[in-house]
């Protein structure tokens, strides 16, 4: 098959590779389309310490599948279409047992650490897939594993009942937390982001208001900010306008030796939460579920999916932070 090689960092290759055969308990899925994300450009860089080379990249795809190793539960067929969680956690130590396998001190994950989605095909545990309806597409499907860490974020962030939200970053987490917000009964989501041209997309999915800079919003206050970001300036800006008693939800990736600059002393007088989100976890069924029963507006974060060989465009275009969720479709 074909599939796009990180052969090392910033070595790309487009290779012809032997097609995976299903494992015990394994499923090969022919992907649909995969989506890239911030890590993939970690990983093009040789910033993502996990991962070991030559890799496969590609941990956020849909696709159907076509074959399945011996001891996967009789309810698999060929054919059957999924959505992939990508998680592979160790099952074994403290933070596993303690039911937090998004902190595994083993972790590993499609895509991130073995072989991914950015291939014509790729071979996954069964207990990691979840069925996807006709009516949810292959691009569609292949954003249910980011929503699905937008659904761990909510966890993490708890009620927001009532609270007017910031949102920094109008990306794809910006604008799916954003939607989960709205739904979730915030009195008011505004979203912020340097970039003018992805604001359109924020106003189109139901953000409440929209801005380049967090000081030219009408709110001036907010009881909750996410940063969806991972730029420190922007994290403090966000804190900037926090109300007394507000919290802070820090989503965004910044890079492993990135500080900011924020006031213990508000932190105490204002009784300020900030609660940190990593990934998915448990959070990939109420995900699909969420994207089966159309309760997301998609059309706007997705374009035309690039063809297995334009990988290395796709990615430029997500460094330069053009259009939202940039994706490929192998089969194209
Ligand atoms: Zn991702
Ligand atoms: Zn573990």
């Amino acid at each position: 098959m074909r599939a796009v090689v990180w052969e090392a960092p910033g070595k790309l290759a487009l290779a012809e590779v032997p097609d995976p055969a299903p494992g015990h308990g394994e499923l090969v899925v022919q992907v649909g389309a995969c989506g890239i994300c911030g890590t993939d450009v970690h990983i093009a860089d040789g910033e993502f310490p996990p991962t070991p080379y030559p890799i496969v990249p590609g941990h956020e795809f849909a696709g159907r599948v076509v074959a399945l190793g011996d001891g996967v539960p009789a309810e698999w067929h060929e054919g059957a279409r999924v959505a992939v969680d990508p998680s592979l956690f160790c099952g074994h130590c403290p933070a596993c047992h303690a039911g937090r396998g998004n902190l595994c001190a083993n972790w590993n994950a499609v895509g991130d650490t073995v072989d991914g989605a950015f291939a014509e095909y790729v071979r996954v545990p069964a207990a990691n897939a979840y069925p996807i309806p006709d009516s949810v597409g292959d691009q569609e499907g292949a954003l249910i594993e980011p929503l699905s860490c937008a659904v761990h974020g909510m966890r993490r962030l708890g009620p927001v009942v009532g609270d007017d939200v910031l949102v920094m970053g109008a990306g794809t987490m910006g604008l799916l937390l954003m939607q989960l917000l709205n739904r979730a009964g915030a009195r008011s989501v505004s979203v912020v982001d340097r970039k003018a041209s992805r604001l359109d997309a924020a106003t189109a999915t139901g953000a409440t208001a929209v801005a380049t800079d967090a000081a030219d919003l009408d709110t001036s206050v907010f009881g909750v900010a996410v940063d969806a970001t991972g730029a420190p300036a922007a994290i403090e800006a966000a804190f900037a306008r926090l109300d007394r008693g507000a919290r802070l939800l820090i989503f965004g990736v910044t890079s492993g030796d990135a500080e900011v600059s924020l006031s213990p002393f508000r932190i105490y007088n204002d009784e300020i939460q900030i609660i940190g989100s990593m990934a998915v976890l448990n959070s990939f069924g109420e995900a699909a579920g969420l994207m089966a029963a159309g309760a997301i507006d998609t059309a706007p974060l997705l374009g035309p999916p690039a063809r297995l060989d334009e990988f290395g465009d796709a990615l430029a275009r997500v460094r330069a932070g053009e259009g939202v969720k940039v994706q490929v479709a192998p089969g194209r």
